[in-house]
């Protein structure tokens, strides 16, 4: 039996996570009679797993995305960092600075923001379903239907905020998409972006467990892709680290033709900043992406590094101090350009993204043609779409859930405005 009702709801949310959470805030705050239903039993579980549980929530440098990045940094400039900033304040949440612009909590505890996005929602016009799956949404003539595993509602105002399919175990799905395709809403077919990569490690198997700042290009048909330098981390099962993750959303669907070169100049302690000065790239090594850089570029620096260490090791020993033993003894190759070679551009083959189940976000989905970034409304005029639904993503560094916040509150600010 479905329960109708009494009344239309002004707004329901579909979706507990940051950004359903932010438009809540904001829908309490101007007294909105609003409805967020959550299909887990628990809210934003990703929020509380980002950051390693830490939650980087912000970041306060320049704004990187990929998709319809244009998009995502129109909406950043209608609900800009400052303002983001304003808003975690104005809930009591203390936030810290770290390197590379990333904004954490000063508890280092993703839950306390979830506590502070909860505070406004306590005694006020918002209420919150849990355990409640929402199925489909029909237009109506000034209003919505919703239908979901337990009732059905009208409302007058529908914000989408549903989440993409990454991460299913912390509650991805594609109930966005299908609900949304069927109203004309096109899609960019999601990947998975922000994951690990599967490689063939058989050349690499006592690599396991290994850490090691490393710059990682990807290269497919022969062509310079991606760069990004950070710590690799080897598995049986292949690479991963941040900087790994960050060349997953420009792996193609055919990946044959793909490798990815690891250089270990920073390892080697060579003055990687200044040797790059004449370069594309002149930025620190723990920088994350940066210009795609051809792979042989640190080969001759390499090779005057070994030259200078023949005084002081035999060539048997030239990489001991400078690599760990088991990569040492994998790049020393009988002359020394091959071992120069090897340390600035060890080839890995047999790519393959770790897939959704392993990915933070998802490169792709609902197309944002039509969706006004000041508003979020779409061209139905009570409809909303906000967060990771949409075909944004962006870098690793606060940049995800920056743009969940931000877009959820232009479209609860939007909704406010009509009453
Ligand atoms: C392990 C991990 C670490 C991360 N770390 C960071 C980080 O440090 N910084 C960063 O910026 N980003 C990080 N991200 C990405 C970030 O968490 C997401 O981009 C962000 O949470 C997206 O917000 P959202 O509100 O759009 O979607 P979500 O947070 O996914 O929220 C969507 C909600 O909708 C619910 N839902 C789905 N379908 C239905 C339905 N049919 N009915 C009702 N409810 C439904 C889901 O259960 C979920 O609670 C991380 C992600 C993961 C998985």
């Amino acid at each position: 039996m479905t329960k109708r009702l009494p009344r239309n709801k002004q707004l329901i949310i579909i979706g507990g996570g940051a950004s359903g959470l932010a438009a809540s805030c904001i829908a309490a705050k101007h007294g909105i009679d609003t409805l967020l239903i959550e299909k887990n039993s628990k809210l934003a579980r990703k929020l509380l797993a980002s950051g390693n549980g830490r939650c980087n929530l912000l970041n306060a440098g320049e704004p990187i995305y990929f998709g319809d990045s244009k998009f995502a940094k129109s909406v950043l400039n209608n609900c800009s960092f400052n303002r983001l900033v304003e808003f975690f304040n104005s809930l009591g949440l203390v936030l810290k600075q770290e390197e590379g612009g990333r904004i954490y909590p000063t508890t280092g505890r993703a839950d306390t923001v979830l506590d502070c996005l909860l505070r406004p929602t306590k005694n006020s016009s918002v209420s919150i379903n849990l355990n409640e799956r929402a199925k489909s949404i029909e237009p109506l003539d000034t209003s919505f239907k919703l239908v979901t595993d337990k009732s059905e509602y009208i409302c007058d105002n529908l914000l989408i905020a549903g989440g993409s399919i990454a991460s299913p175990k912390l509650g991805g799905t594609k109930d966005m998409y299908n609900m949304l395709m069927p109203l004309g809403f096109n899609m960019v077919a999601p990947k998975p972006a922000l994951c690990g990569i599967d490689c063939d490690m058989k050349p690499y198997i006592s690599l396991d467990g290994t850490r090691l700042m490393a710059i990682c290009t990807l290269v497919c048909d022969d062509k310079p892709i991606a760069t990004s330098i950070g710590e690799v981390l080897f598995s049986k099962r292949g690479l991963s680290g941040v900087c790994i993750m960050q060349l997953a959303r420009f792996l193609p669907g055919n990946t044959e033709n793909c490798h990815i070169y690891l250089d270990f100049s920073p390892t080697l302690g060579i003055d990687y900043c200044n040797k790059h000065k004449a370069s594309n790239i002149n930025m620190p090594f723990d920088m994350g992406l940066v210009k795609p850089s051809d792979i042989y570029k640190n080969t001759q620096i390499a090779l005057d590094f070994l030259q200078s260490r023949l005084t002081i090791l035999n060539k048997e020993d030239i990489l001991l101090g400078a690599l760990p033993s088991k990569l040492a003894r994998i790049c020393t190759k009988n002359s020394l350009n091959e071992t120069a070679k090897a340390v600035t551009a060890l080839k890995f083959c047999g790519l393959s993204p770790r897939g959704f189940e392993h990915a933070q976000v998802a490169a792709g989905g609902i197309s944002t043609k039509n969706i006004d970034p000041s508003t979020m409304q779409t061209v139905y005029s009570n409809l909303y779409i906000s967060g990771e639904t949409l075909n944004v993503d962006g870098d690793c560094g606060g940049y995800n859930l920056m743009f969940a916040f931000a877009s959820g509150i232009l479209a609860a600010m939007h909704v406010a405005g009509k009453y």
